[in-house]
């Protein structure tokens, strides 16, 4: 597609179909496990649901062009995808560093699953990931970090890992490819969930592994297939007509987000306010120079526990909820999962509301 379009015009053209008269403007969805066959046994066709279906197709193509990628792989969550792609990097006898303060429980599958089997798993806090590169085979990094919204210098580690041979996975699933393109800043593959910000509606699970190294992708689609681990065909149609909005979605989001941020760090109930869109941010520098935008997420540091439940209880907008990008402005304070954050730390994932409504709600809401 035309690299020089906008991301709404882009996001809207993946998510149509070809222009033929008769056909539906937006692709329905297949929902097929097997294919008539052809005679001709080399025929490069669709045989069987868990190894290729037309909708896992479109929505893969657009996934590719978003994040600047020659390919895309759909998986039935983010988590599915993020552990195919560790399954094929992370081999047996290899040093494989994770993310200390990212998504939990990709820390988890790699202590649980990966160390078992012969990996050596290291981790490390995103200030720190370019060090700990230096004795890696694989990484996986992730910026911003879910939930504290620390920023990693992707270039920078992409020029160390390169230097040593490693493969450098990026998580993109916080800022999307309408906010970030890993590939172009030197990484290996993007693993994400779609999940969140990018489906958007809190209505299904998905995730992806998007990359242009040709190797690396069939070894991918080859765990795919021998795993499992494969997308519903109606969640890949829900996820591909939800793409065409991402656009509009994510850009109130992230004006809502930076909006947010600026009430939070003047209000007198707050510690803490970390968005990597706030000038004082010690992650702005680096943010500004590798995001296009600085997303939806707001984090934020209240007295304690009880000062974020209060919160979500004044508030007439914000719903308690984990998980983040969805339509409705969202709030969850992230100790009660075990993340190593403070007692009133709490993850904001803003909605799409109109942002004055959302800054009167919470004004009164934290008064
Ligand atoms: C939610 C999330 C995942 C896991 O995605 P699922 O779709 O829930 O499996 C992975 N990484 C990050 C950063 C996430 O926020």
């Amino acid at each position: 597609m035309d690299g020089r379009l906008g991301d709404s015009t882009r996001s809207v053209l993946a998510a149509g179909s070809a222009a033929e008269p008769g056909r539906p403007v937006t692709p329905p969805p297949v929902p097929a496990a097997a294919y008539h066959l052809s005679p001709d046994e080399s025929a490069p066709i669709d045989t069987y649901g868990r190894a290729s279906n037309p909708t896992w197709r479109q929505f893969e193509s657009a996934l590719a062009d978003l994040e600047g990628a020659t390919s895309a792989l759909s998986f039935a969550s983010g988590m599915a995808a993020i552990t195919a792609a560790l399954r094929v990097v992370a081999t047996p006898g290899s040093t494989l560093v994770v993310p200390a303060d990212g998504y939990y429980q990709v820390r988890r599958y790699a202590a649980e699953s990966l160390a078992p089997r012969g990996v050596t798993v290291r981790e490390a806090v995103a200030a720190d990931m370019c060090d700990a590169a230096r004795g890696a085979d694989v990484v996986i990094a992730e910026t911003p970090v879910n939930p504290t919204l620390d920023v990693v210098d992707l270039h920078h580690l992409a020029t160390v890992c390169r230097s040593r041979d490693a493969i450098l996975l990026v998580d993109n699933t916080a800022p999307t490819p309408l906010g970030q393109q890993p590939l172009s800043l030197g990484a290996d593959l993007v693993v994400a969930s779609a999940t969140k910000g990018l489906s958007g509606h809190s209505d299904l699970l998905a995730g992806y592994v998007a990359g242009s190294r040709p190797e690396l992708m069939a070894a991918v689609e080859r765990e795919r297939l021998l795993g499992g681990a494969v997308l519903g065909t109606f969640e890949a149609w829900l996820a591909l007509r939800s793409l065409g909005s991402a656009g509009l979605r994510i850009e109130r989001q992230c004006a809502n987000a930076m909006a947010v941020a600026l009430l939070l760090r003047r209000h007198p109930a707050v510690t803490a306010v970390r968005y990597p869109g706030l000038p004082e941010d010690p992650a702005h520098a680096v943010a500004a120079a590798q995001m296009k935008r600085f997303g939806g997420l707001v984090s934020v540091e209240l007295a304690d526990a009880d000062a974020v439940h209060a919160l979500a209880a004044r508030s007439a907008l914000l719903v308690a909820a984990t998980s983040f990008g969805g339509l409705h402005t969202s709030i969850d304070r992230r100790a009660r999962w075990g993340d190593p954050v403070g007692a009133g730390f709490a993850r904001l994932s803003m909605g799409i509301e109109d942002t004055d409504d959302l800054l009167a709600d919470l004004e009164q809401a934290l008064a």
